[in-house]
């Protein structure tokens, strides 16, 4: 049997996608229907229709508002704009509802038996597979608001690689949050947003990709780091963690074979996000023009692109290149 631990994003596509292909498998989340995940929404809809068709779900149908031009700034950065490449908003609660429905879950922390195999889903906490050795997680706290500064996607990137503030338009409102090293930082970017809700929870900015077996227990998704480290994007990063998953339980004879293929697949797809983190580091050590940056820089241009935003990399680098 196989145990999804944690039914967010990675955790219901998983359930809905081995109960389809035949597996016998069980989903557990302990949270209510109606809790309200923080969570941005923002996505690429280009890479999500992809992704749902093998689900059978039109990604189309999930959209809260397409973007247009997306804004980003800094401290040493005057506002830039740059043309959407696909990033939209979406109903995430609705579409982690529509993925489970249908398919054997309860409303509890999991249950399972030895010589089952656990999958654990369950984001930044890392329930099941226990707590990472060196992991690195920012604050960060989100408002549900009715209005925002600017009407379209923004990001405004704090000094050092220490956080962003972002604003993301909803069908009716929009998300307006901070993430960030302490917060105090965060609750003076949010200073005066009147908001209708308020959340917070941390975030995981580091590949763990070295820590994501424990025994019989598999992380996949935020567990196990597969989060942008320079965007926090972590919606399509997930899912296609769990479809690896999902081909590798298809393909493995047993668990170590398993382990070992996962392994390998996830760290060639999200090669990338080892010089991300890299780049996240120099920056906040102030080392930010060096030789291997220089790859990095292109990294962190496809991972923009990839969450939608068609980034002029070398507009941003004009700015922050001190001459
Ligand atoms: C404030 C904020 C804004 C963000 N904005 C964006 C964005 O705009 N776009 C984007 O792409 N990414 C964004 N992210 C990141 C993205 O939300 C996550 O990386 C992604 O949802 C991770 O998916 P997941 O399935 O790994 O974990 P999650 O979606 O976090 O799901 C984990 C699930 O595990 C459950 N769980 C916890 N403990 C247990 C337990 N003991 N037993 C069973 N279940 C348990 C939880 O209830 C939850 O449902 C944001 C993150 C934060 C914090």
């Amino acid at each position: 049997m196989i145990v999804v631990a944690g039914l967010g994003m990675s955790g219901s596509y998983l359930l809905k996608r081995l109960d389809d292909e035949g597996f016998e498998v069980r989903g557990f989340d302990p949270k209510t229907q109606d809790f309200y995940v923080p969570c941005g929404y923002a996505t690429n809809i280009r890479k999500l229709r992809d992704i749902l068709r093998s689900v059978n779900l039109n990604a189309d149908d999930y959209i809260e508002r397409e973007g247009k031009d997306v804004t980003i700034s800094g401290p040493d950065l005057p506002e830039l704009t740059f043309s959407s490449a696909g990033i939209c908003t979406i109903d995430k609660n609705r579409l982690e509802n529509d993925l489970i429905s249908g398919h054997k879950h309860e409303r509890a922390r999991a249950k399972y038996e030895s010589g089952d195999t656990v999958i654990d889903a369950t984001g930044v906490s890392r329930y099941y597979l226990g707590q990472a050795e060196n992991d690195f997680l920012m604050y960060t706290k989100e408002y549900l608001t009715d209005e925002a500064d600017h009407a379209d996607f923004h990001f405004r990137y704090f000094s050092r690689g220490t956080g962003y503030y972002w604003e993301f338009p909803l069908k009716n409102g929009f998300h307006v949050g901070a993430g960030a090293d302490s917060v105090e930082a965060i609750n003076q970017s949010l200073a005066g947003v009147v908001y209708k809700k308020v959340l917070s929870r941390k975030i995981r900015l580091k590949p763990l990709f070295d820590q994501m077996f424990n025994q019989n227990i598999i992380g996949t998704g935020e567990s196990i780091g597969t989060v942008s480290p320079i965007t926090g994007e972590g919606i399509i990063p997930s899912l296609t963690s769990a479809e690896i998953l999902v081909q590798c339980l298809k393909e493995a004879v047993d668990t170590e074979e398993l382990k070992l293929l996962y392994r390998e697949r996830i760290r060639d797809r999200f090669a990338a996000y080892q010089g991300l983190f890299d780049l996240l580091v120099s920056s906040r050590n102030g080392k930010m023009f060096t030789l291997r940056n220089i790859k990095n820089a292109k990294f962190a241009k496809a991972d923009f692109e990839g969450f939608g935003i068609d980034i002029k990399i070398w507009e941003i680098m004009r700015h922050l290149i001190p001459i």
